[in-house]
C-alpha cells in the first residue's frame, strides 16, 4: 500500500478491535467516535493526509519501484537524505505546533535504524535479524502508527526489577511454547497507545538491567488488537470543548496509558530480543535508533519553540509590552531556544557520517546536547508565557460567554491594543492552553521525562562525553606555567 491517507488510518483503527479503559469504562464501538479520542485521531488523520498534498509529496514520501512510502521510513544514505527526513519531520511537527511529540515518525525512525542493524539482533538468535527486517517492511508497507512502552512500573525504585517484593508486577516472560512467548504484568507508559495500530515493547533507552533481569528483558511488537493486551488511560484533557475554548486540548491530546499484559502471546516472528539484558541494555545506542529518534525530536523541538515564539509575540503585541527591556530579554530567550535547536540540527546533518550499518547517521554530539537541553528549555518557555501574560491568562471568558448577553462587557473591557476583544480572548486562551491548562502542564511533564529521567541522562552524558582534549590543553598550560615558575624561582639557573 505505501503512504496512507487519513481515511485509511481511521478505517483501520475502527476495524481493529482493542481493549481500552478510560474513566471506569471499556471503550465500545469505533475508536474514532469516542469523545476522548476522536479529535486527536482527526489530527493524526490530517498528518497522514499531508503526505499526499501536492506541494509536500516529494518531501514527505519517496519512491520505491513505483510505490510511495513515508519519508520517515527512508533509510538515509546521504546527507541530502537526512535533510529530507528532517524536512518531512518538521512538516509534521509544524502541523501540531510540536504538541504531538509522538507523531508516527518518532518510532518509524527507531525501526528504520534497527532494521538496518539486523545483525545486532542475530547475536541473540539468528531468526531475530529476519524478524526485525520483516517487521520494518510490514510497518512501512502499511504505514502503521506505533506506540511503545519501555519502563517498568514505579513500585520501588530503590530495587531493580528482579529484586521487587512482588516479581509479577512488571511485564515478564511466563512461558515459551511452540507459538511464541507468553508475557504477564505491566509496563509504563504508552503515549498514544489507544490510537495507534501496534505496540513496541522494548527495553529502556537509558536504564540498564543485569542478568537477573533477563525475564524482564525483551524487544517485541504486537498489534494493539492482541488478546490480553489492555490500555488503562488517564483522564482525557480533551474536555469536549471547542477549538475556541481549548485550542490545543481539543486537537492534540495524545493520551498516555498504562499497559497491561494479561498472558499475552507474542508470536515468534514478532520477537526481536529475548531474555538477554546485555543486548537489551545497548539496543538503542548500538543500532543508532536513539540518534534517529533524537533527530525527529529535534524537529519537534524547533517547531515547538517556534510555536511558543509566535504565541508570545502575539501577546506582547496585543497588550503593548514590547518596549519594556525585560520583555525584550524574555523574548530573546525564546529566540535563542529556536536558534539553538536549529543550529543543533544543522550541525547534526553537516557532521553526519555513515555508520557501521551503512546508514548516514546524524552526529550524536549536537543531538545529545539538544536532548539534554530541551527538558530544561521548554519549562522556561512556558514560564515566560506566564510571566508575559500575567492576569490576561485568567481574563479568558469561554465561547459561551462570547455568545451570551454579557458579550457587550467583554467587547468593552477585554479589548486589546491592536485587536478587538474576541481576538484577544482567542489568543489568550491559546496561551493558557500552552502554559496553564491540564494539556499545557502535561506538555511540560512530557518534555521533562519522555526521553528518560533527565538526571540520569545527564549522568550518562557527563560520563560518556569525551573531555580528553579539553583536559589535555589545561594540563599543557599548567605544565608550561610550572616550568615558568621554575625559571622565576631560579632566574640565574
Ligand atoms: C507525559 C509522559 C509521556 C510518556 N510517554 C512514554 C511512552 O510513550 N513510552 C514509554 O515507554 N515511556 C513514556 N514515558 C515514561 C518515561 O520514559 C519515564 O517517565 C522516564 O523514563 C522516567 O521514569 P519514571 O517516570 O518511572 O520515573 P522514576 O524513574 O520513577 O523517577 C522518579 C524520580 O525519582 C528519581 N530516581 C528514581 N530512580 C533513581 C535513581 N536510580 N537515581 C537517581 N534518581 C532516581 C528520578 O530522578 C525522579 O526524580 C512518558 C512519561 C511522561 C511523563
Amino acid at each position: 500500500m505505501g503512504a496512507r491517507t487519513g481515511a485509511d488510518y481511521l478505517e483501520r483503527m475502527d476495524r481493529e478491535g482493542r481493549e481500552v479503559w478510560i474513566d471506569g469504562e471499556r471503550v465500545e464501538g469505533p475508536m474514532s467516535k469516542h469523545p476522548a479520542f476522536r479529535n486527536v485521531m482527526q489530527s493524526m488523520a490530517h498528518l497522514y493526509d499531508l503526505q499526499h498534498e501536492e506541494q509536500n509529496r516529494d518531501v514527505m514520501t519517496f519512491d520505491v519501484g513505483g510505490s510511495r512510502y513515508g519519508t520517515s521510513f527512508l533509510v538515509p544514505k546521504t546527507k541530502d537524505d537526512l535533510a529530507q527526513r528532517a524536512r518531512m519531520m518538521k512538516t509534521w511537527a509544524d502541523a501540531t505546533g510540536g504538541m504531538m511529540g509522538r507523531s508516527p515518525d518518532y518510532l518509524n525512525s527507531a525501526l528504520m535504524a534497527m532494521s538496518q542493524a539486523a545483525a545486532y539482533f542475530a547475536e541473540n538468535a539468528p531468526a531475530y535479524a529476519e524478524n526485525i527486517r520483516n517487521y520494518f517492511a510490514y510497518v512501512r508497507e502499511n504505514d502503521l502508527a506505533l506506540t511503545h512502552t519501555l519502563i517498568n512500573p514505579q513500585v520501588n525504585r530503590a530495587l531493580t526489577v528482579s529484586q521487587q517484593a512482588n516479581p509479577h508486577v512488571a511485564a515478564h516472560v511466563v512461558e515459551k511454547n511452540k507459538q511464541g512467548v507468553v508475557i504477564r504484568g505491566a509496563r509504563l507508559l504508552a503515549t498514544q497507545g489507544p490510537i495507534t495500530d501496534e505496540i513496541l515493547v522494548f527495553p529502556s533507552t537509558l536504564l540498564k538491567g543485569t542478568e537477573e533481569d533477563n525475564p524482564y528483558s525483551f524487544a517485541f511488537a504486537i498489534p494493539n488488537s492482541t488478546k490480553g493486551l489492555r490500555y488503562i488511560c488517564r483522564e482525557t484533557f480533551d474536555y469536549g470543548k471547542s477549538h475556541f475554548d481549548h485550542p490545543l486540548g481539543s486537537r492534540f491530546e495524545e493520551m498516555d496509558a498504562l499497559v497491561v499484559f494479561d498472558d499475552v502471546l507474542v508470536p515468534w516472528d514478532r520477537v526481536f530480543l529475548l531474555e538477554d539484558a546485555k543486548l537489551c541494555n545497548n539496543l538503542h545506542m548500538q543500532t543508532h535508533a536513539t540518534l534517529h529518534m533524537t533527530h525527529q525530536v529535534l524537529q519537534k523541538n524547533i517547531a515547538k519553540a517556534e510555536f511558543v515564539l509566535g504565541v508570545a509575540e502575539e501577546m506582547v503585541d496585543a497588550i503593548g509590552i514590547g518596549q519594556f527591556q525585560h520583555v525584550q530579554e524574555k523574548m530573546s530567550e525564546i529566540i535563542l531556544a529556536v536558534e539553538t535547536m536549529k543550529a543543533f540540527n544543522t550541525a547534526a546533518i553537516a557532521d553526519a557520517t555513515v555508520d557501521e550499518w551503512g546508514v548516514m547517521t546524524p552526529a550524536w554530539n549536537p543531538l545529545n546536547a539538544a536532548r539534554q537541553m530541551f527538558p530544561k528549555t521548554y519549562p522556561r518557555l512556558v514560564e515566560i508565557i506566564q510571566l508575559l501574560g500575567a492576569s490576561g491568562l485568567m481574563a479568558i471568558p469561554s465561547e459561551s460567554d462570547m455568545t451570551s448577553a454579557i458579550r457587550p462587557d467583554i467587547d468593552a473591557y477585554l479589548v486589546a491594543r491592536n485587536v478587538p476583544a474576541a481576538d484577544r480572548v482567542r489568543l489568550f486562551r491559546l496561551a493558557w492552553d500552552t502554559a496553564l491548562s491540564a494539556f499545557g502542564s502535561r506538555q511540560v511533564l512530557y518534555e521533562r521525562y519522555f526521553f528518560g529521567d533527565p538526571v540520569r541522562m545527564a549522568g550518562v552524558y557527563y560520563q560518556s562525553y569525551d573531555k580528553s582534549a579539553a583536559v589535555e590543553r589545561v594540563r599543557r598550560l599548567l605544565e608550561e606555567s610550572s616550568s615558568t615558575d621554575a625559571k622565576t624561582a631560579h632566574p640565574m639557573g
